[in-house]
């Protein structure tokens, strides 16, 4: 599937519907979003999975750490954490019309981009089998003067890029994969959020607002914070970078790989 500058879909100018009849259906298309943690995914591509999942395509999200570092709070312990966390990002998924969620269970804080996540990640692309990947971009130390990106942001970028070129693609990578039915898979469309060499604006301004109730669905990290000022403006910061201009946009570095 090809998109134009807005990231908009253009299926249906370029392929054969799903099903004959009416002619306006295109086929669906399967998204992997690969996050390091439960609600990345909202604070930066919620609208667009929103959009697309609204448009039928079929989203999963593959999360590679559990969370449960993420409270100050010494009366809740890491376990109880961790559950209460996949309960989150199940409602926000819910909310997005997310198909489903593979939880890889990773520990919070601790990962790095070695052969075991890469393998990981190539088992978890080759069961859903995307056309189109989100994930982060590796390059990504930090954001202005005042965001030092999280280490394990980096770090999944890192192995994503590394699991699917070339390892997800080649049967001789990870053989024992094989063994398990999963045949090699290469993605065709692969996005980057908040990339510093950002190049594609997606309309995300019928979606803000599903996008602002799946942030809230977060709660044990949003807390009292009211999120809707800071997600608005940075979405409208976007917005003005689009061509043409729009309302609210997410923003990423897209790529058409070859094989
Ligand atoms: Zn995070």
């Amino acid at each position: 599937m090809r998109m134009n500058e807005q990231g908009v879909p253009e299926a249906r100018e370029h392929e054969q519907p799903a099903v004959s009849g009416d002619g306006a259906t295109p086929p669906a298309k399967r998204v992997a979003v690969i996050m390091a943690h439960p609600d990345d995914a909202e604070f930066v591509c919620a609208g667009t999975v929103a959009k697309w999942a609204a448009e039928g395509h079929e989203v999963v999200y593959v999360i590679v750490t559990n969370g449960d570092k993420g409270t100050h709070d010494p009366s809740i312990t890491p376990a109880q954490l961790a559950e209460i966390r996949k309960r989150e990002q199940w409602e926000a998924a819910r909310i997005l019309g997310v198909k489903d969620i593979i939880f890889l269970d990773w520990p919070d804080g601790m990962v790095v981009p070695d052969l075991t996540l890469r393998r990981a990640l190539v088992r978890a692309v080759r069961r859903i089998r995307p056309d189109i990947v989100i994930s982060g971009d590796p390059t990504v130390y930090w954001v202005g003067n005042t965001y030092i990106n999280h280490p394990d942001h980096r770090a999944v970028a890192e192995a994503t890029l590394a699991a699917l070129y070339p390892a997800a693609g080649n049967r001789n990578y990870f053989p024992e994969l094989l063994d398990e039915g999963l045949e090699p898979h290469t993605i065709r469309e692969l996005y980057l959020y908040s990339s510093n060499g950002a190049d594609t604006f997606v309309d995300i301004t019928p979606y803000m607002e599903r996008k602002l109730a799946a942030l809230r669905a977060h709660a044990s990290q949003i807390g009292e914070w009211n999120p809707d000022e800071m997600i608005r403006e940075w979405a409208r910061e976007e917005g003005k970078r689009a061509n043409p201009p729009v309302e609210y946009a997410e923003s990423f570095k897209h790529f058409t790989p070859e094989g």
